[in-house]
C-alpha cells in the first residue's frame, strides 16, 4: 500500500502550523522535519521542530541533492530532506510537508504527486494581529512577514505547467473548522 504526500502552505500567521499540529496527532500521519538556517525560537528543539544547520552545512547538503526542495524565506534557507518522505510513503503513511510557496512550486515542477493545500488568512489585518499576539517575532520581522504574505497570496494563485499550484485554498476563519476541512480533504479520520 502506498501512502500520500500532503503539502500545506500559507503565510506565516495564517494558522497553518496549528492545522499541521492537529493533523500530526491523527493515526497514520507523519510530519516532515525541515532543515533551516534560522536560529531556534524559544521552546523549539533541534530534530523535532527543525534540523537547525549552519549556512555552510545547509549549502553543502543542498549541493549534494539531499533536499527535495529548498528555498530562501526572510533571509534564511529552508529545505525538505528527501529520504523521510520516500520511507513514509512506501510504508503507506500520509506525509505532511509544511513549506512556503517557492518550495511548493519546485515540487509541482518535479511533478511530485500529492494534495496541495494553501491556508489563507481571513485578511491581512487579521494576519498582522495574529503575528503580534503570537509574540515570537520582532516588529521588523512582523512587517517583513506581512509583506511576504501579500506576495505569497498572489503567488499561490499562479499556474505551473498550466495547472493551479494548489488544489485547495482555504481561508482560516475558524481553526477547528479549518482542521476538519483539511482532514476531510486529505482523507484522514479525526
Ligand atoms: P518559520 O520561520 O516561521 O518556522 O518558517 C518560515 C516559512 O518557511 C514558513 O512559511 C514555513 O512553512 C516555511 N518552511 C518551513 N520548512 C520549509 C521547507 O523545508 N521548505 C520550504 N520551502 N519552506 C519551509
Amino acid at each position: 500500500m502506498s501512502g500520500k504526500l500532503v503539502v500545506i502552505s500559507g503565510p506565516s500567521g495564517a494558522g497553518k502550523t496549528s492545522v499541521c499540529r492537529a493533523l500530526k496527532l491523527l493515526p497514520g500521519v507523519e510530519f516532515s522535519v525541515s532543515a533551516t538556517t534560522r536560529v531556534p525560537r524559544a521552546g523549539e528543539e533541534g530534530g523535532v521542530d527543525y534540523h537547525f544547520l549552519s549556512r555552510d552545512e545547509f549549502e553543502r547538503r543542498a549541493a549534494k541533492g539531499e533536499f527535495l526542495e529548498w528555498a530562501s524565506y526572510n533571509g534564511n534557507l529552508y529545505g525538505t530532506p528527501r529520504w523521510p518522505m520516500d520511507t513514509a510513503i512506501a510504508a503507506g503513511r500520509t506525509f505532511l510537508l509544511e513549506i512556503e510557496v517557492a518550495g511548493t512550486k519546485q515540487l509541482r515542477e518535479q511533478r511530485v504527486p500529492g494534495i496541495y493545500v494553501f491556508i489563507a488568512p481571513p485578511s491581512i489585518d487579521e494576519l498582522r494581529q495574529r503575528l503580534v499576539r503570537r509574540g515570537t517575532n520582532t516588529t521588523d520581522d512582523i512587517e517583513s512577514r506581512v509583506r511576504i504574505a501579500r506576495e505569497e497570496i498572489a503567488a499561490s494563485q499562479q499556474l505551473v505547467g498550466g495547472e493551479p499550484l494548489y488544489d485547495h485554498a482555504i481561508p482560516n476563519f475558524d481553526l477547528a473548522a479549518t482542521i476538519t476541512r483539511v482532514a476531510e480533504l486529505i482523507g484522514v479520520r479525526r
